[in-house]
């Protein structure tokens, strides 16, 4: 059910591609390295919710992996029919990170831990591709993991023009990593961000972390699908290539 071997194999034969090797793991962050979800969409939804706009605190489950600019102007769009401006992006944003950073520290990801320790093992290059934009993870992220992620093979919002579904990040990411797009690996928790990953036209893993179906992950077109880090990283650990 589990087998990333055959699965990855499936995926380089729809790619026709006979002998390649894995040489890189692309991870996003939120939901994948930090079990930061719940409080990034409380968060959004105090900020939003306060600004007298209605919405619902599962609904920013499905934006995820978006920049935080893509976001606000999708509630703009449906609110107002329009996108917000610069001004209001930028007050918003700050708005919602202020709450996001007064909610604490969020847990590493149970099993994220095992999961680059055996990365790393391996020799593979481990990849950082995110559109937050939030320092306090970033700089969070070097203590917890320390030493895991050189800063020259991180992707971050400050490095793309589209974040999430569009492919620029991953492919980012690639070009970070020095790979091809078939030599890596996606680990994904969020729909926008398989689906990122799909069209970048990497191998693309995806761990249900949050609350939405697995189906909405399946359909954004994950090549397999583990119900926690914790399973990925004990399968990947048991990898014979
Ligand atoms: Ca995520």
């Amino acid at each position: 059910m589990y087998d990333i071997e055959s699965a990855y194999m499936r995926f380089l034969g729809r790619c026709h591609i006979e002998h390649a090797a894995l040489k890189a793991v692309l991870f996003d962050m939120d939901g994948v390295l930090f079990d930061s979800m719940k409080n990034h969409t409380l968060a959004w939804y105090e900020t939003i919710s306060g600004m007298g706009i209605p919405c619902v605190r599962e609904e920013f489950y499905q934006y995820e992996g978006a920049t935080g600019k893509g976001t606000i102007d999708h509630i703009y769009q449906r609110t107002y029919g329009r996108d917000a401006t610069d001004h209001e992006v930028e007050y918003i944003y700050g708005e919602k990170s202020r709450r996001f950073n007064e909610l604490g520290e969020a847990e590493p990801m149970p099993g994220a831990k095992e999961m680059l320790t055996e990365v790393v093992r391996r020799g593979l290059i481990p990849v950082l591709v995110t559109g937050s934009g939030q320092r306090s993870l970033l700089d969070r992220l070097n203590r917890v993991y320390p030493g895991v992620f050189a800063p020259e093979r991180m992707v971050t919002a400050f490095d793309v023009q589209r974040g999430k579904p569009d492919p620029e990040p991953y492919l980012k990411g690639l070009e970070k990593a020095g790979v091809k797009p078939f030599e890596a690996m996606v680990v994904e928790n969020a729909p926008l961000g398989v689906r990122a990953g799909v069209v970048a036209r990497i191998f693309t893993v995806a761990v249900n972390t949050g609350p939405i179906p697995d189906e909405q992950l399946r359909r954004a077109g994950a090549n397999l699908l583990f119900p926690d880090m914790q399973s990925l990283a004990e399968h990947f650990c048991n990898l014979k290539f």
